[in-house]
């Protein structure tokens, strides 16, 4: 409670900033979920639009409580993000799927990546790089083996730090992605600026495909600009064969969706990497 001017007592708090469907509870419960390891990495093959082979593995976090279930993301990324744990639980998701690189990696037999989600908050902060850094040495992994997404909003707030963070991440090979491309406040400028490596064109924008004449335009303007750039092209949400076949023959090398593989635990990507080897 505070003391408004008048005299009057409103209830505030920092968490009123919060998004509305902010839960308290929720939030109590992350804490004691992060001491109790009920976080855990599912993950999502990236694949050859054309001969289906999976070339890396997108990490999605998952909360499996106790009494709830699953806990999508979309119900506590945003609260980790605004109290800070997001901090905690994305050097710990780096650190994870860094050690999970490897594994993949001696079933397949050849070269893989993981790609890994990074929040805007956990970016600036300074403790990023040296998380990045104890994540590869630890696992043993090698930068070229890791993708960061990013989005555009994360590159916007503060530009100039970016740029000297992601200078960084070159030195190391770690590449950097931008994730739902298109869908946050950006110019083409930070292409210019910015070592960006891959184009993930969000679900928004393939699940009307090939349909929509709008969202074919968008993709094709999108493919056409990473072709001259010489960026990678992830298309996200794939869930038709029509889409893939759209897709595939519209130039986009990657894609990423239901049809593909459902984000599943690893000993189950162990198993769908074992399977793809011998289609
Ligand atoms: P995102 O990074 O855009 O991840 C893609 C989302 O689309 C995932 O949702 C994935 O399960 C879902 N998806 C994949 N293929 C399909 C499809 O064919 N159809 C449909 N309808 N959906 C598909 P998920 O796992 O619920 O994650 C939601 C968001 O939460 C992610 O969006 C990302 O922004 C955030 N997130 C997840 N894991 C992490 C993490 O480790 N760190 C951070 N900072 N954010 C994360
Ligand atoms: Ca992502
Ligand atoms: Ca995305
Ligand atoms: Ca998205």
């Amino acid at each position: 409670a505070k003391e408004t001017g008048k005299g009057r007592t409103v209830l505030y708090s920092p968490r009123d900033q919060g998004p509305p469907e902010h839960d308290i509870s929720l939030e109590a419960a992350m804490f004691k979920a992060v001491r109790e390891g009920e976080f855990l990495l599912y993950y999502q093959p990236i694949v050859d639009a054309r001969t289906k082979v999976i070339e890396g593995f997108e990490t999605l976090m998952r909360w499996k409580h106790p009494t709830l279930g699953m806990v999508p993301p979309v119900r506590f990324i945003p609260i980790a993000e605004n109290n800070g744990l997001i901090n905690l639980l994305g050097a710990w998701a780096l650190k994870a799927a860094c050690m999970q690189i490897r594994q993949f990696q001696e079933v397949a037999g050849r070269e893989l990546y993981i790609s890994v989600n990074i929040s805007p908050r956990q970016f600036r902060s300074d403790r990023f790089l040296s998380e990045l850094d104890d994540a590869l040495a630890m696992s043993g992994a090698e930068g070229h083996q890791l993708v960061l997404e990013i989005t555009e909003g994360t590159l916007m707030v503060d530009p100039a730090h970016a740029e000297a963070v992601m200078e960084k991440m070159v030195e190391r090979k770690v590449r950097i992605a931008i994730d739902d491309f298109g869908t946050g406040y950006s110019s083409l400028a930070y292409l210019k600026r910015f070592p960006i490596s891959v184009l993930k064109i969000d679900r928004a924008f393939v699940k009307d495909l090939p349909g929509s004449h709008k969202d074919a335009a968008i993709c094709k303007v999108v493919l056409d600009l990473a072709r001259h750039l010489s960026l990678a092209v992830v298309a996200e949400g794939v869930e038709t064969e029509d889409q893939l076949a759209w897709l595939d023959e519209q130039g986009c090398h990657y894609v990423q969706g239901y049809l593909t593989g459902k984000p599943m635990p690893a000993n189950v990507a162990v198993t769908a990497l074992k399977e793809n080897l011998y289609t």
